[in-house]
């Protein structure tokens, strides 16, 4: 992997983005902001999941009003995504938000969005310019169509307002649906911006889809060094973000987590590899500690997987050998596979490191 573009490091709320911090994994709500039971509820299945800072919308006041509410009972920043009403960012800085997604050439004059820079630096509030190859301006659309020079173009004008102002705490993204352009475009703001930035394919579809045109688009640009912040934005339940985000990172080594390994099953196989997998997967998502399982069908690849596993299941007729280590540890009942796999695993949590090798 190329080594990480440097960035200008921003503070949202205590987490810091960009100059070498963790690529933060973010997420938005999908309730309506002012249903504050709904949205802290979601916020913190988010945070379970593994969501380090979260998005919600304010198209009304109302919206606006509830930031305060919702921001004292969640334990990860808050960002409000504001556009353009001036008094509506102004009542979601005074409610602590702890980041802005907002356009300050779609605000209107020149001094609304002075007092909305105003506030956000006395509040220590960074502010993310969100171009979208949606809504880019018609006379850049005239000139370049949608390109990455149309949407760089476009976010240099936003940009250029806010350092005008000598405000500098900017994070940038550039959003297409087209992935090639996508990650062109990234790669031209890389080029361009000192800021950090936030990688994501706009409306990119539904979960198989869209999870498979994020990843491209974002491992593409993560593994060239470019990118300081994802949403992985799906036509699904906001926590499948988190997970694909997760998944994202862990694949290109970025961050450690739960990998679980399984093979594709065949005709050598007879235990139910699918089902298998898939209840092995669903329970491990729940973990908190890097591990790696492997789930394989049978004796051709088991062994050799389990040895590079912390824990493994190979298949034999209707049974399974648990490995723990890359040992053989013992045989049990397909039936009973998974739930012995995971009481194993519990009980490894609990034996202080070093009494059988190993604590997770
Ligand atoms: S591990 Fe066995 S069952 Fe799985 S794909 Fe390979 S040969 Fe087939």
């Amino acid at each position: 992997m190329t080594e990480r573009r440097a960035s200008r490091q921003v503070n949202i709320g205590g987490v810091t983005m960009g100059g070498g911090a963790p690529i933060r994994i973010q997420s938005m709500c999908t309730t309506h902001t002012r249903d504050v039971e709904a949205t802290v509820d979601q916020i913190q299945q988010l945070t379970e999941a593994g969501c380090e800072l979260v998005r919600v919308a304010c198209p009304t006041e109302e919206d606006a009003r509830s930031l305060g509410k919702i921001r004292s009972r969640i334990k990860i920043p808050l960002i409000a995504d504001i556009h353009f009403n001036q008094r509506f960012a102004l009542i979601a800085l005074d409610e602590g938000v702890d980041k802005l997604r907002l356009n300050p050439g779609n605000i209107g004059k020149k001094e609304r969005v002075v007092e909305i820079v105003k506030k956000a630096k006395e509040r220590n509030v960074p502010i993310r310019i969100g171009v979208n190859g949606g809504s880019l301006e018609k006379d850049l659309m005239e000139k370049y169509g949608p390109t990455p020079q149309a949407l760089v173009e476009s976010a240099k004008r936003h940009v250029q307002i806010l350092e005008e102002l000598d405000f500098q705490d900017i994070v940038i993204s550039l959003k297409a649906s087209d992935v090639p352009n996508m990650i062109a475009s990234y790669r031209l703001a890389a080029e361009t911006f000192p800021y950090p930035l936030h990688l994501g394919v706009t409306e990119a579809g539904s979960l198989l889809r869209g999870s498979i045109y994020n990843a491209i688009g974002i491992a593409t640009l993560l593994q060239e060094g470019i990118g300081d912040t994802m949403r992985v934005s799906l036509t699904a339940e906001s926590v499948e973000e988190i997970k694909v985000a997760k998944m994202i990172l862990e694949a290109l080594n970025l961050r450690k987590g739960v990998r679980v390994i399984s093979c594709p099953s065949c005709g050598r196989a007879e235990v139910d590899v699918f089902k298998l997998a898939g209840e092995v997967e669903s329970r491990a998502m729940k973990l908190k500690d890097p591990l790696v399982i492997s789930v394989l069908g049978c004796v051709v690849n088991g062994p050799g997987e389990a040895h590079e596993s912390d824990f493994g299941i190979t298949g034999g007729k209707d049974k399974g050998m648990i490995y723990i280590n890359g040992k053989q540890h013992r045989v049990v009942d397909e039936h009973a596979l998974v739930d012995e796999l995971f009481k194993e695993i519990e009980n490894r949590k609990k034996t202080p490191e070093g009494e059988t090798g190993q604590a997770l």
